[in-house]
């Protein structure tokens, strides 16, 4: 288990809730447009600061009476061993638990979800099917994104999916495909684009799309969900 980083208080990634935000190391994709390098790229996990799971459960457990839960994100947290000992440690000391996960794991998705030991789940969705595997940056198995999607579709879990929204790769059309894949979703967050610390550092270039152009979209999508916003 590696932990790259720990936001100690967040309002926002949790929604309705205080949360801490605990940074895993890893992951399987490689979207051109991440801007979580330092935690995705082996030759720059290396010069991450760790934080030791002493650590960890020494902070959470001086915050305990002042935060509600604690998200797991990344990075891609289900590719972390020793995830789910880790979750039970949280869970028992108290706190909820939101994942943050891109979805490429159903079976281990729903062990989680069957095993009551996650509460909340955000899925990114890279881009329509087509196009997945070019916007993750490596062979997706889309047939395992959509597991995923009809899993949590199901509701056994509260739920969000989002999309971060990048000009050169997410036109107007590919953005109301991707809205339409999961229509009927409790909720859908748009997430503009940010040029820092990319994984393809040409994307460091690429300004973010104006607010007008997502709340178009925003507008043309949302009646397809109980919710949909910009974040
Ligand atoms: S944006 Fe892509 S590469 Fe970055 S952490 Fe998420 S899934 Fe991994």
């Amino acid at each position: 288990m590696k932990i790259g980083g720990l936001q100690k208080l967040t309002l926002i990634d949790y929604p309705g809730r205080l949360a801490a935000t605990v940074f895993l190391t890893g992951c399987n994709f490689r979207c051109p447009f991440c801007y979580s390098s330092e935690l995705v790229l082996p030759e720059k996990i290396k010069n991450q600061p760790k934080i030791s799971e002493k650590e960890l459960f020494k902070f959470l457990k001086e915050r305990k009476d002042l935060i509600d839960a604690v998200v797991l994100c990344g990075g891609e947290p289900v590719i972390s061993k020793g995830l789910v000992p880790l979750i039970k440690k949280i869970k028992k000391m108290g706190f909820l638990v939101k994942l943050d996960t891109n979805g490429s794991n159903p079976a281990f998705l729903k062990k989680l979800i069957d095993e009551k030991l996650i509460d909340y789940v955000a899925m990114d969705v890279k881009g329509p099917k087509e196009k997945y595997s070019q916007f993750s940056g490596v062979k997706v198995d889309i047939k395992k994104i959509q597991k995923s999607i009809d899993i949590l579709k199901e509701g056994k879990v509260d739920y969000e999916f989002r999309s971060t929204i990048v000009p050169t790769l997410h036109k107007k059309e590919d953005v109301i495909e991707m809205a339409k894949w999961i229509k009927g979703a409790k909720r859908y967050y748009l997430q503009n684009f940010r040029p820092e610390k990319t994984i393809d550092p040409a994307f460091e270039k690429i300004k973010p799309y104006p607010e007008e152009f997502l709340l178009e979209i925003q507008k043309a999508i949302s009646p397809f969900f109980e919710v949909c916003q910009i974040r």
